[in-house]
């Protein structure tokens, strides 16, 4: 491709609207442009990226035995009522209706109408297993659209679905899905953790997110410096830290008047005991009903951990009014000793000794609580937020954290939709049986402004030689030169004739416009050729990632190039 014939318009301004780098970037650097809130379009270039992605992950998925089709972005209501989901979905399902009024929903994922078609034509037991799957635009109306296409209305997804005899048959539909999904992260070119998820509301059993590593990403993770263990935070366990040792013996409770302390900073200051030894009291309303939630004064409650352990559907912090009437203090002084409402605690709690809270009256504490003597507790769960420097539940070291981007996710759904559909196969035996499904997405569009995320620097973009839209470019100092021009021209058609993707930068334009173009967009091999070296029959050679460039015979850079590309 010629620049000159390129639709490649680059901004020199930072575009005020785009908080992260890889919006930046991909305004600046021509790849996308905005048409409203979360929707954009794709200029040749990002469409060009894009399109790598999609056929590393075809090659993929159909090496794992997935076949690819295409599903309807339109779909009716009645689907989505048989699951429940026309209501569970709420405001982020995009509606409309047709002339005759019917109810129609703009694709955000495609359980139920995967599964209505292949119920409708498998029968038998030998019709599966099935893994099936297409790569489309996808419709979200996200409360807060942001970050372009990180996170859009309108975005472009893989979505596979597995459909096996039984769970052992999901959990090897699995296993081959966790594998191709690790591959394609692989081939793409970027550093990413596999975490044990959450399943939020889609429901099922294991499932598991892939992250690619990134400072500005909305997810935060645990993994273990010494084994394979990652997690999401949501989700991350950790060995509860041993009971703080004093060496004291368990002394008499006591009350003790607290005028005016309420935090666990105020506390600190006052009793002259580190957080860690102290408890704090926490008053939830679960579906309605109050429940109390103990944990060390260091931690933090993680409300996920509560929600799936309560197995409630809403959740959320108690007013002080209702706490007040309830348990007799306001925030501040609660605690979980004579308390009347339901308390769970936090695991690390069980072992305190001699620690202080508060004793349900405003203005007083109690010193010298030790759990299990003076309150006890439903259940003392794993509740806490996991943080650096917990131990990893799998191999005791210690856990570190970082942030990333979550580009894929995997699901194991069981029975979940084949049941609200009646989805069934007839066994050996011709009796019917349920199908057991799995789902897996790729976040196709996410993912390259993910890979930006992690790979640049304060000129640009540094594209994975994956996925660049263009591998290499071709830099003439000086276009009105015929020399330059002319060398220029043959390592171009040298390099389209074997096959690289290659951009000569034909403009009539000053180097240092060109060499700030080339960076911007990224392109990972650079070869510049200007007078001084020419005259030696060299030209230079840059790597986009790298600082130093060299100088390499004209006649040698093509197979030099050849050697990275292939
Ligand atoms: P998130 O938690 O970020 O909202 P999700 O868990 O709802 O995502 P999934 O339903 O698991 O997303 O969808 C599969 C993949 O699709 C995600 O891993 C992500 O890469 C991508 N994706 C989801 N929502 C968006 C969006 N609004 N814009 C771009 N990509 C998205
Ligand atoms: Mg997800």
């Amino acid at each position: 491709m010629r620049y000159t014939e390129l639709f490649c318009p680059t901004l020199r301004e930072i575009p005020s609207e785009a908080e992260i780098v890889s919006h930046q970037l991909l305004l600046r650097a021509g790849y996308i442009r905005k048409s409203g809130s979360g929707i954009y379009s794709y200029l040749p270039m990002g469409y060009k990226v894009l399109k790598k992605i999609m056929a590393i992950v075809r090659e993929e998925m159909d090496a794992a035995g997935g076949q690819e089709l295409m599903m309807p972005i339109i779909q009716p209501r009645e689907l989505w009522e048989k699951s429940g989901r026309w209501a569970v979905y709420g405001d982020e399902m995009f509606r409309l209706k047709d002339r005759h009024l019917r109810d129609f929903a703009l694709g955000p994922t495609h359980e139920e109408l995967i599964t209505s078609i292949v119920d409708a034509d498998t029968h038998s037991y030998r019709d599966l297993p099935l893994l099936l799957y297409q790569i489309q635009n996808k419709y979200r109306d996200e409360i807060r659209p942001r970050f372009g296409v990180m996170r859009g209305r309108e975005f472009i997804m893989k979505d596979l679905y597995s459909f096996d005899l039984d769970v052992e048959g999901m959990n090897e539909s699995y296993r081959k899905m966790y594998q191709a999904y690790s591959n394609i992260y692989n081939r793409l070119g970027l550093e990413y953790r596999v975490v044990e998820a959450d399943n939020g509301a889609i429901g099922g059993s294991e499932s598991h997110e892939f992250i690619v590593l990134a400072g500005s990403g909305e997810s935060v993770i645990v993994y273990c410096s010494e084994c394979d263990y990652a997690a999401d935070v949501e989700k991350a366990e950790a060995i509860p830290e041993e009971a703080i040792n004093t060496g004291e013996a368990a002394l008499p409770m006591e009350k003790s008047a607290t005028p005016g302390q309420r935090t666990i900073a105020d506390l600190v200051e006052f009793y002259g005991l580190p957080e860690k030894r102290l408890i704090k009291t926490l008053i939830y309303e679960a579906d309605g009903e109050l429940v109390a939630v103990v944990i060390r004064g260091d931690r933090e409650l993680n409300e996920i951990k509560l929600k799936n352990y309560l197995q409630v559907n809403e959740l959320a912090m108690a007013g002080e009014e209702r706490v007040r009437n309830t348990c007799g203090g306001g925030f501040g002084s609660l605690g979980p000793v004579g308390l009347q409402v339901k308390t769970f605690a936090d695991r690390e709690v069980e072992n305190m000794i001699n620690t202080s809270c508060g004793a349900n009256e405003d203005d007083f504490h109690y010193i010298n609580v030790n759990p299990g003597r003076d309150f006890g507790a439903a259940a003392f769960a794993d509740l806490r937020n996991t943080v650096a420097g917990d131990a990893c539940p799998a191999c005791g070291k210690v856990l570190k954290e970082t942030r990333g981007i979550e580009a894929g996710q995997i699901f194991q759904l069981g029975t979940k939709y084949s049941e609200a559909l009646q989805a069934t196969y007839a066994d050996r035996d011709g009796n019917p049986q349920l199908m057991v499904m799995g789902c897996y997405g790729i976040g196709v569009s996410r993912t390259m402004a993910a890979a930006i995320e992690q790979n640049h620097d304060d000129n640009g973009i540094i594209w994975p030689l994956s996925i660049a839209p263009y591998q290499a470019i071709i830099i003439p100092v000086n276009v009105n030169k015929a020399d330059q021009m002319e060398a220029a021209e043959k390592i171009y058609s040298e390099l389209l004739a074997a096959g690289v993707e290659v951009i000569l930068d034909d403009r009539d334009e000053r180097v240092g416009v060109k060499f700030k173009d080339a960076d911007l967009i990224g392109i990972p091999l650079r070869v510049t050729v200007g007078p001084k070296s020419l005259a030696e029959g060299k030209v230079e050679f840059k790597e986009r990632q790298g600082k130093e460039s060299e100088l390499v015979l004209a006649g040698d850079i093509c197979k030099r190039i050849l050697d990275l590309v292939k």
